[in-house]
């Protein structure tokens, strides 16, 4: 390769600490630098420690955790919990004879509630890297060649010499051609997370799963919220088409409006307003949208700026991911990459399991990592949960399947909560019975979906899934019914 490891004096700094110039010696040495702290990032850093390898962990921004933990998973879902549980209160109590005076929020307070969830978790993930000695620099860091990582923060430059660089530096939102963010009334999906007011009328430029659960979260709290989407279906990549238009009749139920088909031409701040030029995707048919406020959510792309990666000679693919071979080396084989800055759904226990393995592998553990058994959900309400192949996908690889399906309507606890809505599909192979998908719209979907990964991944048949004794009452008992309804034809309470 042309480099070796500089052999440079260990400067003497403890384990498990931030390390900074104004203490220690300005060069470090490591087994292991992990440039980014995202859930990849700081997962395989503690796990590289745990495996004994000295690592130290690079992080630009002022909390740990990345997009997930401070952008991302964790106060969306603080959101969309709190947005659900008002709604429930003030729609749905009655019905339960549950009586209350009037029900309100208090938007600050639930804003606050997410931060404060925000930094539990992230303050969390510190006290974890000094459980475990990761040391951690932060700053950006640049990578100078395969055994030095350069480290600029408010502490000047830091350098540290290492055996190995592992990249996860994540993705960022991906910017609408000519459409400028203000975070206030044309917004990302940060934006979105830490809006001062619940706008009255709000559009939503893709219908994907981002789109569709801050559209929730607005809606609830009564805006009049619109998802234009150009595709004719909503839910994003890899979602099942029978699964889409479910999800998209209840949430139009809810209250939602859609505008598939539609492609947006301009976004542009009038009045005190918005507006939003659309026009169908097929052509044809221009009209200008009003609102007050435009969250533009057309999807994520990998971020590696700054990094150095033409230094070491690594070039980006044509989406500008880091290649990876299956032990996820780069063409530089001590630097790896994973997480959403390489190939695969950009999603963030994707990124973990890959950190996981990765680093095993640099200690010489097998590395292996299935693709067909990442689970994907959507935390609406019903929440969708899938793994594996959806119909589509096995229509058009032309492979014998067998369809099992149930309703939530027939399954006791569902009916007895009144959550009635959606199904469990599980499509197995027609000759061995082999579990090729599982596809659940319903309560607790993002739940219910890692039995059927747990399935997925030890290669289960449908036959297995069913003849698992299941609790009773439970909704995943849908999940039996639809595995039994796909090997033996018939479930019993439908
Ligand atoms: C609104 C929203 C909701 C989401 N909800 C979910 C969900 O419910 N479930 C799910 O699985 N996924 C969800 N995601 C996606 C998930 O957040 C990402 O897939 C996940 O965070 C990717 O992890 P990562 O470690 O690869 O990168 P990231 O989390 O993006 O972390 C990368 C880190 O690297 C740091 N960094 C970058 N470059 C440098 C550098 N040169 N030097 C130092 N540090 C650097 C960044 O500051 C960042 O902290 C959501 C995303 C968004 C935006």
């Amino acid at each position: 390769m042309g480099y070796k490891f500089l052999k440079i004096a260990s400067s003497s700094f403890k384990s498990g600490t931030v390390l900074s110039s104004r203490n220690y010696a300005t060069t470090h040495n490591a087994d292991l630098v992990v440039i980014g702290s995202g859930p990849g990032g700081y997962v395989a850093a503690i796990k590289a420690a745990q495996l004994g390898l000295k690592t130290i962990s690079v992080e630009k921004d002022p909390t740990l955790g990345g997009t997930c933990l401070n952008v991302g998973c964790i106060p969306s879902k603080a959101l969309l919990h709190n947005s659900h549980l008002y709604h429930q209160a003030k729609h749905d109590f009655k019905n339960r004879g549950i009586e209350t005076g009037e029900v309100t929020y208090n938007f600050k307070a639930m804003m606050d509630y997410k931060v404060n969830a925000v930094s539990a978790l992230t303050g969390g993930i510190a006290m974890l890297f000094k459980k475990n000695k990761v040391d951690l620099v932060r700053g950006v860091g640049t990578i100078v060649n395969p055994t030095q990582v350069q480290v600029t923060g408010a502490n000047g430059v830091e350098t540290i010499n290492t055996k190995n660089i592992l990249i996860a530096t994540g993705s960022e939102v991906t910017p609408f051609p000519g459409v400028t963010v203000d975070q206030t009334a044309i917004v990302d999906s940060t934006g979105a997370l830490a809006l001062q007011q619940v706008p009255k009328k709000m559009l939503v430029i893709g219908a994907g799963v981002i789109g569709l659960e801050l559209g929730s979260v607005y809606q609830r709290l009564g805006a009049d919220v619109t998802a234009i989407e150009f595709l004719t279906s909503i839910g994003g990549v890899g979602i099942d088409g029978e699964v889409a238009k479910t999800l998209q009749k209840i949430l139009a139920k809810q209250g939602m409006n859609f505008k598939l088909g539609t492609k947006v031409l301009g976004i542009k701040k009038e009045g005190g307003g918005v507006k939003v030029d659309v026009e169908a995707a097929k052509g044809g048919n221009k009209e200008t949208l009003d609102c007050d406020v435009v969250l533009v959510s057309i999807g994520r792309r990998p971020y590696t700026t700054g990094l150095g990666l033409e230094k070491v000679g690594i070039a980006l693919d044509d989406r500008g991911r880091v290649p990876v071979n299956n032990k996820f080396q780069t063409k530089v084989p001590n630097i790896y990459a994973i997480g959403d800055c390489i190939h695969g759904p950009m999603l963030a226990h994707k990124a973990e399991d890959e950190g996981i393995v990765c680093v095993e592998g640099i200690k010489g553990m097998p590395v292996h990592f299935n693709y067909d058994a990442i689970p994907s959900v959507i935390y609406t309400a019903p929440e969708v949960g899938w793994v594996g192949k959806t119909e589509e996908d096995l229509k058009k690889e032309g492979r014998a399947y067998k369809v099992g399906k149930f309703p939530f309507l027939a399954n006791s606890r569902a009916k007895t909560n009144g959550e009635p809505d959606g199904f469990v599909k599980v499509l197995s192979d027609k000759a061995t019975d082999i579990i090729l998908g599982t596809h659940i719209i319903g309560p607790g979907g993002g739940e219910l979906i890692n039995e059927a990964v747990l399935a997925q991944e030890y290669g289960a048949s449908a036959e297995d899934v069913a003849r698992v004794c299941h609790a009773h009452p439970t909704c995943s008992e849908a999940l039996r019914e639809a595995n039994l309804a796909a090997y033996s034809g018939k479930p019993i309470n439908f």
